[in-house]
């Protein structure tokens, strides 16, 4: 695998995403100032190391009058004080180590979607697209926070220079927009109650609002580049904390031809051929739908990337899967900003 600098890679990212049909929400991130993390602080930490064994718990109690607790932010990697700042604000269903874990200046910057006004796409604001489309493969997607020049940084930090560290964090601020969407689906299987108060018989959540976790794949060739697929790996590190399994189930062709000489038309055209269920896919769908049979609805695949910008992507996955199943599917999809 060649390694190349940062920002070339930065660089055919943005000619990627210019020639896949999609607006290129990253063109100008090469541009951004990094995300403002401590130049003095350590590298971010996954899990803080126990502290020393202290003598009493006056004496504690007085050392962290005197000196508090510092601890390293998953997100900047800057010093701070846990417990010293409120937790007010933050989205129900982050977990208590990821608002313990960042700093407040970082928690501060993120702009979380708590209210949406498309059904949908999950936009925050008034939406014109979802009227205009003309084929519908996934039924909603929800994001987990708006795509601001901050979380743009954050981002980057991880998908372009590698920083895998905030892996972890930026898959837990998924949750909370996970949690939302199953809260709706059950709603409307009128299913009241949380996963995990509905436990069956065999120790399975009977409520679990998906079947299935899967993710948008990048090409051949940016995966050698990059070295990961992120949308994958958010996935991956998502199902893993709501219970569920994941699996890739598509497959993203190379691009042919300069997509920037063509027409916009042609472009979303082009990008109609761009995913493609991989040749697994119809199997394993099968075997999921065989494994419950009782089961009264249609199987329910949940499909992660990291930015809905158009929504055509996401479109365009859907309905790969839903082509290539044998059985009844529903698509839903989280990403985890939104453009
Ligand atoms: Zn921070
Ligand atoms: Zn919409």
């Amino acid at each position: 695998m060649s390694i190349q600098p940062a920002g070339s890679l930065l660089r055919a990212e943005t000619r990627l995403l210019r020639d896949s049909g999609e607006p290129a929400a990253e063109e100008s991130a090469e541009l951004l100032p990094p995300w403002p993390t401590d130049p003095k602080a350590a590298p971010a930490r996954l899990y803080p190391s126990p502290g020393p064994a202290w003598p009493s718990r006056l004496l504690r109690g007085l050392l962290e009058l005197l000196a508090p607790a510092r601890a390293a932010c998953g997100l900047c990697g800057g010093g701070f004080a846990p417990g010293r700042t409120s937790l007010a604000g933050l989205p129900a269903d982050l977990p208590r180590s990821w608002c313990e874990g960042v700093c407040g200046r970082c928690r501060g910057m993120i702009p979380w979607i708590s209210r949406i006004q498309c059904h949908v796409c999950g936009r925050p604001d008034p939406c014109g697209d979802c009227c205009r489309r003309t084929s519908s493969g996934f039924i909603r997607s929800r994001s987990a926070v708006r795509y601001t020049l901050e979380m743009r940084q954050l981002l980057a930090r991880y998908k372009y220079r590698g920083e895998e560290a905030l892996q972890p964090w930026l898959a837990e601020m998924l949750l909370p927009a996970y949690h939302a969407l199953a809260e709706e689906l059950r709603l409307a299987d009128r299913l009241p109650g949380r996963v995990s108060d509905r436990l069956g018989r065999d120790g399975r959540s009977e409520a679990q609002p998906f079947d299935l976790v899967t993710s948008v794949p990048i090409s051949r060739q940016r995966l050698e580049e990059r070295g990961f697929n992120q949308a994958e790996r958010l996935a991956a590190s998502l199902a893993v904390r709501a219970g569920v399994t994941s699996r890739p189930l598509l497959e993203r062709k190379e691009e042919r031809g300069k997509m920037s000489a063509k027409t916009r038309r042609e472009r979303l055209l082009a990008a109609e051929g761009l995913f493609g269920a991989a040749p697994e896919a119809a199997g394993i769908l099968r075997l999921l739908a065989a494994r419950d049979p009782e089961r009264r609805r249609p199987l329910r695949l949940l499909i992660v990337d990291d930015i809905y910008t158009t929504g055509s992507t996401m479109d365009h996955c859907a309905l790969a899967l839903q082509r290539c199943s044998h059985v009844p599917v529903d698509l839903y999809g989280l990403t985890w900003a939104r453009a």
